[in-house]
């Protein structure tokens, strides 16, 4: 019955488990193993679905387990697994949107960059947003194709907005994964992208998050190729989670960007004032640029202003919106600059770090 077929698995993903020697090398193999029994039911067709289903349900629980499949699952876990499967495709499928956001300089409130934020047309649940997928994305590895979109996509945009506005060239920031950074083949993938759109190498910030430290030495080492080719990297979230005062000195940074949270609070919150203006202090004395996001009040921006952050980001200015929208909203923006601050909306070279 089910008891024998759970032993069986678990031996065959024991077995699996232990590396092979493959031409001088080690290498690892992992299995996850689906088990049903048929009691009753007959049809193979079904029955293997059904495995199917398991072995999905043991993949979302973690590499190299056992999952048996039980009738009461089949709903959630087939939903799941079919999402998952949607997910992967929607790359290639032509399902991907991506939205852009300002970053607008203080004092003065230039658009000096944009920010690329993806979204998910799904076919029948409507248009999603990062937090419905990007999680599931991230374990289940569909970011790395998403991801890869993405950036293409910014850097074509990007482009774009630069033969339009010649005089204010804009950077682009593109939020980047833990996981993109672990693929070998990420910064070439990346001078590719420049290379293809004819990009400064200085307008693209990639934004990480803190776990990038904790994550492979791999993913340091391409951050460091990556900033050595003059490609910006920004922290993102700053003082949340994993991003803790070390990050900055094993990551090659250049912008911090304190995070939303910390934003929402300062109006009224002295202790989430008393954060933003130690992380300006230090990032400032570290030669490092700070962006302040989730701005929405002009009280807010006063406060940001007076603390000394660099840039801006937030509804107050601009919410995510198309590539199109985007396009007309810097018209209208550069229209309202004058010529001599006009010849002077350039993006402002960013400082090195002094070395350590
Ligand atoms: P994030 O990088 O911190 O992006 C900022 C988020 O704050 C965006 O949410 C943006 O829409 C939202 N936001 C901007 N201004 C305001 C404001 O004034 N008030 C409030 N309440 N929110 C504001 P979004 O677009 O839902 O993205 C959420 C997260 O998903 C992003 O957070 C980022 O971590 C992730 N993400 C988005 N696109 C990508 C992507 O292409 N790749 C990866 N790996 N992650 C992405
Ligand atoms: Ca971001
Ligand atoms: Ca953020």
């Amino acid at each position: 019955g089910r008891d024998a077929g759970a032993r069986v698995a678990r031996r065959i993903v024991a077995l699996g488990a232990a590396p092979v020697r493959v031409d001088g090398g080690m290498a690892h193999v992992g299995a996850s193993v689906g088990v049903v029994t048929s009691e009753g039911e007959t049809n193979v067709e079904v029955l293997i679905h059904r495995a199917d289903v398991a072995m999905y349900a043991a993949k979302a629980n973690g590499k190299g387990r056992v999952h048996i499949f039980e009738t009461g699952q089949l709903h959630s876990d087939m939903a799941r697994a079919s999402f998952e499967r949607q997910l992967a495709a929607a790359a290639s499928n032509g399902q991907l949107v991506v939205h852009y956001q300002p970053v607008v300089s203080l004092p003065g409130l230039r658009c000096t960059a944009v920010e690329a934020l993806v979204r998910w047309q799904h076919p029948q649940r409507g248009l999603l947003y990062p937090a419905d997928f990007i999680q599931i994305a991230e374990r289940t590895g569909a970011i790395r194709s998403i991801g890869a979109h993405v950036l293409r996509r910014a850097c074509a945009d990007a482009a774009s907005w630069r033969n339009d506005h010649p005089s204010a060239p804009l950077a682009i920031h593109v939020n980047i994964s833990a996981l993109q950074l672990d693929d070998e083949h990420f910064t070439d993938f990346v001078l590719n992208c420049l290379r293809d759109f004819a990009l400064p190498a200085n307008q693209l910030v990639l934004e990480v998050t803190g776990t990038v430290v904790t994550s492979s030495p791999a993913a340091i080492a391409q951050l460091n190729v990556l900033f050595a080719q003059g490609i910006v990297i920004a922290i993102d979230d700053f003082g949340t989670g994993y991003s803790a005062l070390t990050t900055l000195r094993s990551l090659p940074v250049q912008i911090v960007k304190i995070d939303r949270s910390f934003v929402a609070g300062c109006a009224d919150n002295a202790e989430d004032l008393a954060v933003i203006e130690a992380v300006v202090t230090m990032a400032t004395k570290l030669g490092l640029q700070t962006i302040a996001e989730g701005v929405e009040t002009l009280d807010q921006q006063e406060l940001l202003e007076k603390i000394g952050v660099d840039g801006v980001q937030g509804y107050l200015y601009l919410r995510p919106t198309t590539a199109e929208n985007l396009s007309t909203w810097l018209s209208g923006h550069h229209a309202g600059l004058t010529t001599i601050e006009t010849a002077t909306a350039v993006v402002t070279p960013f400082r090195k770090r002094p070395s350590a």
